[in-house]
């Protein structure tokens, strides 16, 4: 028989980094139970640090963004950096207001009474983040929990271990280690952090790691928040100012390599839609990234070779239009903007999400049939449209269902904090920014308030005879 050490030493994860993790949640529960994240100041002033922190290690963090991803200094302050820091500042000056309790009459067989709603801390939560937005995806849960007055630990991907790291020293050196705590690692780790009760976990990445994370908290009956992907599709109408369009699709996909949740994943036109679009996304895409994108600077990287591999395997030469394998370099992860004409709805592009930097152009005969492809497929994140005509967009909104509907712009609503961000079915539950994370990150306890006098509950109670019998039929009727 093994002995507990030997069991200890050969399971997935050793004793001494069980027990750390065991110590981080533990001290994140006493101090929640303590109530040290409660006051709206002390929730304020952690903000303030992480702000603090955001400017302080900013350095850093471009260095570690552009080691794991090749993003550029600008692409990173953009998508990464600047919106955690608007997404702050935006939390900080509304938060008093929303944690303001907001009133509500009970209804006439209450009455007398009030009653309002609060919002209440959860507890303690876990933000598990992925590697794609490795910066933003981390702090911008993480606003939530702190603005709901939680405590929170955090996980980020070990597929961005440079921004891992970098986000590791950030907490660390500027946050309250009895608010929030860091816990890097990968399977092992995060399925040891699954075991834990928790009482919230907000996961951002793939829809296969989402089971895994509901099931898991499903033991405790912990809530999820679920971010998921997917494949998110563009439909451009006939008639639509095509350089504009392709200006903002081009920018939408190739933007980190298309290794973005919402980048459009496939583009549906007419033929002669296609055919007239096609020079103009070339062309958007030369304005953007020059002849040579391997050269520009604001051309990113694929995270690794295991992304590069899958991603290479969903180009065909013969249906790329530009770019295409030649002039790919695993080495340096770089693959070079593609896109693809005459794509068949069952080719291997269209069996996933393709999460990298290619863009596969099919052939609907109009608005009709775009709607019944999204339909036919599972919820996306999010589904953009680019139409002159009111009446194809109110058709797009009101026939079908994707986390949310862009209209003439892609991407860009991310850094929205007044759009609530998230999915639906398959693309992911909840939504975040602003002050839906607020509403994510605690539960609106409903406080409701009678007087013992004058004694009206008298109304509801037995026996139940004569005028009483009368009037209860007559209200509940
Ligand atoms: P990833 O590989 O970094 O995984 C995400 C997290 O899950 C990591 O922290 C990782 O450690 C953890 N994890 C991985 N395997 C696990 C396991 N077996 N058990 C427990 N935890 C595990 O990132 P990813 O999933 O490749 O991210 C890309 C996906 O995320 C895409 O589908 C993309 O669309 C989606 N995404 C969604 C959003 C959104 O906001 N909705 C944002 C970014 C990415």
């Amino acid at each position: 028989m093994p002995t507990n050490a030997h069991q200890a030493a050969t399971s997935a994860l050793d004793a001494v980094r069980r027990g750390e993790i065991l110590a981080a949640v533990a001290a994140l529960r006493d101090s929640f139970a303590a109530g040290t994240t409660r006051p709206i100041e002390a929730r304020i002033a952690q903000l303030d640090a992480l702000a603090a922190g955001l400017r302080a290690e900013r350095p850093r963090l471009l260095k570690a963004l552009e080691m794991d991803l090749g993003k550029s200094r600008t692409e990173s302050l953009i998508t990464e950096l600047g919106v955690v820091a608007q997404e702050i500042a935006h939390v900080r000056k509304n938060l008093r207001g929303w944690l303001r309790p907001e009133r509500f009459g009970p209804g006439l067989l209450l009455a007398p009474s009030s009653g309002q709603i609060r919002r209440e801390p959860l507890g303690t939560t876990l933000i598990i983040s992925p590697w794609n937005y490795p910066v933003n995806l981390a702090l911008a849960p993480l606003i939530g929990a702190i603005a709901g007055g939680n405590t929170a630990i955090l996980k980020p991907s070990e597929v961005a271990p440079a921004t891992s790291a970098a986000l590791t020293h950030l907490i660390r050196s500027h946050l309250d280690p009895a608010w929030v705590r860091v816990v890097e690692g990968a399977v092992e780790e995060t399925t040891f952090l699954l075991e834990q009760r928790f009482d919230l976990i907000f996961y951002t990445g793939n829809g296969a790691v989402g089971r895994i994370v509901a099931r898991a908290a499903a033991e405790h009956l912990t809530p999820t928040v679920l971010e998921l992907g997917g494949k998110s599709p563009v439909f451009v109408d006939e008639g639509t100012d095509l350089a504009a369009t392709a200006r903002r699709i081009v920018w939408g996909k190739f933007t980190n390599a298309g290794q973005t949740c919402v980048a459009p994943d496939y583009l549906m036109a007419t033929q002669a839609t296609i055919d007239r679009l096609v020079p103009h996304l070339r062309q958007a895409t030369i304005a953007l990234y020059g002849r040579d994108p391997r050269r520009s600077r604001d051309y990113g990287r694929m995270v690794n070779q295991k992304h590069f591999d899958r991603v290479l395997a969903l180009i065909d030469d013969d249906k790329a239009v530009l770019g295409g394998t030649t002039g790919a370099d695993r080495e340096a992860r770089y693959l070079p903007p593609t896109i693809m004409t005459g794509v068949d709805w069952d080719d291997p592009v269209m069996g996933e999400e393709i999460f990298g930097p290619v863009l596969p152009l099919l052939e609907v005969s109009g608005p009709d049939e775009a709607i019944a492809r999204i339909n036919g497929d599972e919820k996306p994140l999010t589904a953009y449209a680019f139409s002159p005509r009111p009446e194809i967009e109110e058709r797009f909104a009101e026939e079908t269902s994707s986390g949310s509907l862009a209209l003439g712009l892609t991407l860009a609503h991310l850094g929205s904090q007044t759009m609530p961000f998230g999915g639906v079915g398959e693309s992911g539950t909840g939504a975040y920014h602003g002050r839906t994370s607020l509403q994510v990150f605690t539960h609106a306890k409903p406080v409701v308030k009678k007087p013992l006098r004058p004694d009206t509950l008298r109304l509801v109670t037995p026996p139940y005879r004569g005028a009483k019998r009368a009037l209860l039929g007559r209200l509940l009727r």
